[in-house]
């Protein structure tokens, strides 16, 4: 009999995992230059020409249009920093109210705060993860400035029923697609799906730059606004005659420095072959896992394609013997080891995602700004804000009890590797008895 790893047996796998790891000689060149330059940044805060800042900062929003045939790019130190940005640009204010999701990294839903609008939760798809475009019709309200739709795990969300939605209730929609560069739905790039798309370039992500983000919208008068917000707006609207409106137009430095720009530049090349790499080995993986009855492979939306940020799929109790998936999840990790450079993170399977948003001490105890439980029972708010457990039964669902992500599929794992997480799920699966 073959003993599972978490009752003493061997492991199936006794070395560390190859780390993922995208930078290489190129973007060391690339940072070299810059320090050699002597220009790390280059932006003013105010009316002038270096107000868009440096040649490595305007070059990279350039060639990042061109890579996503969007119209305008502006860079940002995070995409935390381009979500604030863009619902700054849209106007939002206080008594706004923006449909968010609560399975996502937890500025995609606390940001509209910074405004004074307050977020109300929208159920997810309990398919393909995002935002549910019903659960968001059953939460408009007359106060409803946005939504927040998030292309969570790496593929677009449902965009030809948000927009429907968008028409028919006269809302913007800003795009969190940290997640999901280079995702396409209806042969459009994700990014580019609402009014403003936002990516990350934080350590975990795709590529990355250290830290970083990139607006992208074609809409000119959003884009001047963000790249206000982004540098300073009140000491520059005076100089520039900024005719729009001056709602929400103080700023901040929101700026990335030259280095991560001249980085990202490199990075953007490497990009299409780093997607490509990780969808042969889902599929390679997706081929072997199949056989195992209690996992449902993650669903990819009708026109889409996923770029897998992650790889998420279901686990069925009741046909694993009424194992739970902890019990399940445990097993497969005990199997495998964690990746080189990154011991500390363990062995990258997860139980569920986030814990819902809502659940957060923020939206419990509604406290944010200020003693008097600002936005969230401001006087301009003409609806109660409900944030009690099980105000989105599927997410619940998933986080609780189905959802299993692992990024096991990056670049850089050999068919050897990407064997190897198989047969442990494979091991626990046909062993289930001994859990
Ligand atoms: C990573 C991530 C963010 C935050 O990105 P930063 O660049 O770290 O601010 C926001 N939303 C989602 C969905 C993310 O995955």
């Amino acid at each position: 009999m073959t003993k599972l790893a978490i009752h003493g047996g061997s492991k199936v796998r006794n070395k560390l995992f190859p780390g993922y790891f995208v930078l290489g000689e190129e973007e060391a060149q690339a940072a070299y230059n810059v320090v050699k330059s002597g220009i790390l940044s280059k932006y003013l805060g105010c009316w002038h020409e270096d107000f868009f800042g440096g040649p490595q900062v305007q070059a990279f929003e350039k060639e990042w249009g061109e890579l996503f045939e969007s119209i305008h790019c502006v860079s940002v130190n995070s995409n935390t920093s381009g979500i604030i940005c863009a619902l700054g640009a849209i106007g939002l204010g206080p008594g706004d109210e923006v449909i968010v999701t609560g399975y996502s990294m937890s500025i995609s839903a606390s940001a509209p705060l910074f405004y004074g609008a307050t977020p109300v939760f929208a159920d997810v798809e309990d398919d393909c993860f995002c935002i549910s475009p019903k659960s968001i019709e059953s939460k408009i309200t007359p106060n409803t400035k946005a939504i927040i739709a998030v292309d969570i795990f790496g593929q677009p969300s449902d965009f030809d029923e948000l927009n429907r939605i968008k028409k028919q209730y006269n809302l913007m929609i800003i795009e969190d697609t940290a997640q999901a560069p280079y995702a396409k739905f209806r042969n459009k790039f994700a990014g580019n799906l609402g009014d403003i798309g936002i990516f990350s370039l934080n350590y975990h992500k795709h590529i990355h730059t250290g830290e970083g983000g990139m607006i992208v919208t074609d809409n000119d008068d959003l884009a001047m606004r963000c790249r206000l917000i982004r540098n300073h707006a009140e000491a520059v609207v005076d100089g520039m005659k900024y005719d729009g409106d001056l709602t929400n137009m103080i700023g901040m430095n929101l700026r990335m420095p030259e280095i991560e720009a001249a980085i990202g530049r490199s990075l953007l090349k490497k990009l299409p072959s780093l997607i490509n790499m990780r969808l042969e080995n889902v599929q390679y993986m997706e081929e072997k896992l199949k056989k195992i009855d209690f996992l449902t492979m993650p669903k990819v939306r009708e026109h889409a394609t996923h770029v897998y940020y992650a790889h998420p799929m279901k686990f069925d109790s009741a046909k694993a013997n009424n194992k739970t998936r902890s019990q399940f999840v445990q097993a497969v990790r005990a199997e495998l080891m964690p990746c080189e450079k990154r011991e500390t993170e363990g062995v990258l399977i997860g139980e569920g995602y986030v814990k819902p948003l809502y659940l957060q001490s923020v939206y419990q105890k509604k406290i944010a700004f200020g003693k008097a439980n600002y936005p969230f029972e401001s006087p301009l708010n003409k609806n109660p804000m409900n944030y009690e457990r099980g105000i989105c039964p599927i997410t619940e669902d998933l986080h609780f009890n189905k959802l299993i992500s692992h990024e096991l599929m990056r670049p850089g794992m050999s068919k050897e590797d990407l064997d190897d997480v198989c047969n442990a799920f494979i091991k626990v699966a046909e062993n289930l008895e001994q859990l």
